[in-house]
């Protein structure tokens, strides 16, 4: 385990590198700081910064419509795009975003992908174990530009790009926290939207707005010359599909299959292939079959495909599920290898139609995973980075949102909406 000191020192040195691209697979995360506060505050009182002034401005980036020196200092009003009600379509509206604590970031979004999260949140189709706190401004992928640091603030400058994925903030006390596993916090991490928000008394909102105010810990450093739009995706999508990868190890010449070709699944096609994996796409889709391949797979398969399915028992050392809901998933167990792993990441229903002896013959397991810790999400960026692996999107206005959602529930999407609120702003 990686020393506190060490932790500091190599956060320092990241304020002076920050665009150093990290290539390397599996490097720990190096910045615990605000997720850690108690820690923190000695860390950063042991070097005389405790008491520089709140806010510090380096102008170092692009110029900000706003005066430096009250940018942030208090509460804002900002636009977003939210539900007030579960039946209603998603509409523009005011938001207030915090005054920026010494440890924060402001953003200004640039970029916000649509995660089919949002729409089953917006929709409150999770009613059972995460019921929607309305107004709900959903988003939880998204880049954009710093606009105003706390003067804690160690890993990013005034004009630098930062991502946020689904958490802003966790206790980073408890062991899955001290263990980089912050989504898995046991106090339950802050997630992007829809968490009680502690700083506000309200809940928090999402990355449909043109600013958000986020703990530098849960800000992703963005590597320079990337395409910052086809990225977004990658702070949810590709963290969700890059970490049961790492878990179950997925390597070279292994079989994966990719249930579900959207969002998540073409983002898990293009990361097997990366770890030259030989990969299959089970779809409900004819018309994505020809994408599958293009993508890098082997073959798709349409689950209709009784043959094909036959043809494939017992052949897969890992599937990834991505299915929006709950369906029958026997027949994907069936071509699960002896001591293979189904990983769903999608549906969160109950599992349907499995035969517990056929997971006993065959010592199958069926699996959940969620997101990913801080460290691994900043380790998928730069590994995607580094090999120029990114979202197929549609770049989209805010005024597009209830349109998009319709096409990703009728599976039409190719392959991840992305709002584009730059140029909202661009126009004023
Ligand atoms: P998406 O873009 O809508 O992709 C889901 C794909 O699944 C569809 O394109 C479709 O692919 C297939 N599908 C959809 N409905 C289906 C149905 N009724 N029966 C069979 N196949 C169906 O969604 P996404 O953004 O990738 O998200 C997928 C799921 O993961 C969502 O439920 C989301 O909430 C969840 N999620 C979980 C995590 C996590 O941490 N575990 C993170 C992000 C998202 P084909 O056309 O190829 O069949
Ligand atoms: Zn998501």
């Amino acid at each position: 385990m990686i020393t506190s000191r060490r932790k500091l020192v190599l956060a320092l040195d990241h304020r002076i590198t920050q665009t150093r691209m990290n290539d390397q697979f599996n490097e720990p995360n190096v910045d615990h700081g605000p997720a850690m506060p108690d820690r923190r505050k000695f860390l950063v009182a042991g070097l005389g910064l405790a008491a520089a002034p709140l806010l510090t401005h380096v102008a170092t980036g692009a110029p900000s419509a706003e005066t430096g020196a009250t940018v942030g200092k208090n509460p804002v009003s900002v636009r977003a795009y939210g539900a007030t009600s579960a039946a209603t379509p998603l509409g523009a509206m005011q938001i207030e975003r915090r005054a920026i604590g010494a440890n924060d970031v402001l953003l200004d979004v640039l970029y916000c992908g649509i995660c089919h999260s949002d729409i089953h949140q917006a929709r409150d189709e999770w009613a059972t174990w995460n019921p929607t706190r309305y107004p709900c401004v959903p988003g939880h992928e998204f880049i954009g530009r710093v606009q105003a640091v706390g003067s804690a603030v160690t890993k990013f400058r005034v004009g630098d790009i930062g991502g946020v994925g689904c958490m802003v903030n966790s206790c980073g006390t408890c062991e899955n926290c001290l263990a980089d596993r912050e989504q898995n916090c046991l106090k339950e991490a802050t997630f992007t939207y829809n968490s009680p928000d502690p700083a506000t008394g309200g809940h928090t909102f999402g990355g449909y707005s043109d600013k958000i105010v986020v703990p530098e810990h849960f800000v992703i450093r963005i590597p320079p010359g990337v395409d910052l739009a086809a990225t977004a995706p990658l702070l949810c999508a590709g963290i969700t599909t890059f970490s049961p990868m790492q878990h179950w190890k997925l390597a070279r010449g292994q079989r994966v299959g990719v249930i579900g070709l959207g969002g998540l699944g073409h983002m898990a096609v293009k990361l097997a292939v990366a770890r030259k994996a030989d990969v299959t796409v089970f779809t409900t889709s004819p018309g994505k079959v020809a994408d599958a391949q293009r993508l890098g797979a082997r073959e798709a398969v349409l689950w209709s495909d009784a043959a094909a399915m036959k043809r494939l028992a017992n052949q897969f050392d890992l599937l990834i599920s991505t299915v929006p809901q709950a369906y029958p998933m026997q027949q994907f167990v069936n071509v699960l290898k002896l001591d293979a792993t189904l990983v769903n990441v999608g549906a969160m229903e109950q599992f349907q139609g499995v035969n517990g002896i056929d997971l006993v013959l065959g010592r199958k397991s069926l699996a959940g995973s969620m997101i990913g810790g801080i460290a691994e999400t900043q380790e998928v960026i730069d590994y995607c980075a580094a090999r120029n692996i990114k979202a197929e999107i549609e770049l989209i206005r805010p005024e597009e949102i209830n349109r998009a959602y319709e096409r990703v529930v009728s599976k039409d999407v190719r392959y991840r909406f992305v709002i584009d609120m730059a140029s909202t702003k661009a126009a004023g």
